[in-house]
């Protein structure tokens, strides 16, 4: 297939030739420090190629920071719209980043394999990505949880591995972990007096 080369960081056509540079080692690394600045989505190698002028902008630390200015303020309100109190016993050392679901660790030990914690900073990266490209309420959900958190292996996240797979494959929650994911559904649509009803039960259930 005849496929397009487009700029790694824009998508555009690089017809202009005067405005194109390669990037050698030092430069895909400055693009990607930006990105992780930014928590961007752009990951580059050398020899991608790029525009001249929306690499000088996506790496200038005064676009940086209006980036990550608004990418706060859009946290910020998708937080808001999160359920509080899942979000409050949310704990990345105890519970799937992915699903919210409380992991019993002892039970884990017993049953290996099925709990990973992140070792890399890329997964962070990784895992916006396909949140970008899921775009949905789940992807949204854990968007908001890794944002706030800049070093994943630091925070001892810990993840199920169904759940990264379903996640990366864009399908849903696996099965057994999915009631904590309904309730967000429910209570974001029910009124604050049900919330409260609905914990009660949930508390005698
Ligand atoms: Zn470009
Ligand atoms: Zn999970």
């Amino acid at each position: 297939m005849d496929e397009e080369i487009t700029c790694a960081i824009c998508q555009k056509s690089l017809d202009n030739v005067n405005d194109v540079v390669t990037l050698r080692e030092k430069g895909s690394e400055e693009i990607n420090r930006a990105s992780t600045e930014r928590n961007y989505l752009i990951l580059t190698v050398p020899g991608q190629k790029v525009h001249q002028t929306c690499r000088r902008e996506y790496c200038h630390p005064s676009y940086i920071n209006r980036a990550k200015k608004k990418e706060r303020e859009s946290s910020i309100s998708s937080r808001r719209s999160l359920d509080r109190k899942t979000e409050q016993s949310f704990n990345f050392k105890t519970n799937c980043f992915f699903c919210g679901t409380n992991v019993d660790l002892e039970d884990q030990k017993r049953r290996q394999g099925d709990v990973f914690g992140v070792t890399t900073l890329e997964t962070k990266h990784t895992v916006l990505q396909t949140c970008f490209e899921r775009k949905d309420e789940w992807a949204e959900v854990v968007r908001a949880r890794i944002l706030h958190v800049h070093d994943l292996p630091a925070a001892d996240a810990i993840y199920h591995q169904a759940c990264s797979v379903n996640f990366r494959t864009k399908k849903q929650i696996p099965m057994q972990f999915a009631s904590e994911q309904h309730d967000v559904k429910k209570r974001k649509i029910g009124r604050p007096q049900d919330e409260e009803k609905n914990d009660a039960f949930l508390k005698v259930a």
